[in-house]
């Protein structure tokens, strides 16, 4: 694929009202991108029209992919879909509730001539104040625990080259440390503030303690991850016999 080629990867899960319009804003938003775009939505078993919808908006845009999931398995599992699923040299993820802005997409993407991943840190947040305090909290514990200081890792805003994302084997939850689990296998991740809007249609699909009790038991989990990672590709040498390197060289021509 073309060295400016995006792939935009989006959880729904029961969006309706939200799909069509956040397609409108993603075709705006992207409109004088240089290169290949696909709109990679994977729907997580919904059960309203969010499927319906999008395959609709499909028939008139074939840059919309959909990828769907019979039931419902969660934020993470979408998003694992969507990173192996994508075809573009830069991912970004979004969440498909308009809370995110894709207006913001270019601004990452640019940013990623330099750096490996770079995370959206949502500015004047438009949640309640409950959602903002534990989030606040979780983040601060996270930190913690896991020794690292990533300020909003709930935002979904995201963009990664796409070797960051394609080989990484997520198990539920796990979408919350991607910037940890990135940063533990020596990629250049970088935080930039992002505009944040109000959910208007359709209902949030956390309750604050449940994901709060999910979010901080997992932590014990990346601590583990961080503390056990082998970096063995930084001292790497595989010694070739002459016949073998005889071999590849005639196999890559
Ligand atoms: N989502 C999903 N599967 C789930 C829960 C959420 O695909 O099991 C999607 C949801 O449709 C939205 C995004 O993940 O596009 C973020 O969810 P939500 O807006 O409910 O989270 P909040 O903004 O309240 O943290
Ligand atoms: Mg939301």
């Amino acid at each position: 694929m073309e060295s400016s080629s995006l792939s935009v990867v989006i959880p729904v899960y029961n969006e309706e009202e939200n799909v069509g319009p956040l397609h409108a804003q993603l075709q705006a938003a992207l409109a004088n991108w240089p290169g290949d775009v696909e709109f990679l939505f994977v729907d997580d078993g919904s059960t309203d029209a969010t499927l319906e919808l999008l395959k609709r908006a499909q028939m008139a845009d074939p840059r919309i992919r959909i990828a769907h999931f019979r039931r419902n398995l969660g934020q993470t599992a979408a998003m694992g879909a969507g990173f192996h699923l994508a075809k573009g040299r830069a991912v970004v993820t979004l969440d498909g509730d308009l809370q995110n802005d894709p207006g913001e997409i270019p601004r990452l993407v640019q940013m990623l001539a330099d750096y490996d991943v770079v995370c959206g840190i949502r500015t004047r947040r438009q949640d309640t104040w409950w959602k903002r305090r534990s989030s606040r909290i979780a983040n601060g514990f996270r930190n913690w625990v896991t020794n690292d200081d990533i300020v909003d890792t709930g935002c979904t805003l995201k963009a990664y080259r796409r070797e960051c994302v394609e080989r990484l084997e997520l198990y539920n939850g796990m979408h919350r440390f991607l910037p940890t689990l990135l940063r533990m296998r020596s990629f250049r991740v970088v935080q930039v503030p992002v505009s944040h809007r109000p959910r208007r249609a359709g209902k949030t699909k956390y309750g604050t303690w449940r994901r709060m009790k999910k979010g901080l038991a997992d932590v014990w989990a990346v601590r583990w991850m961080k503390k056990n990672w082998i970096p063995y590709e930084a001292v790497l040498e595989v010694v070739e016999t002459p016949e073998n390197l005889e071999v590849k060289s005639q196999e890559s021509v």
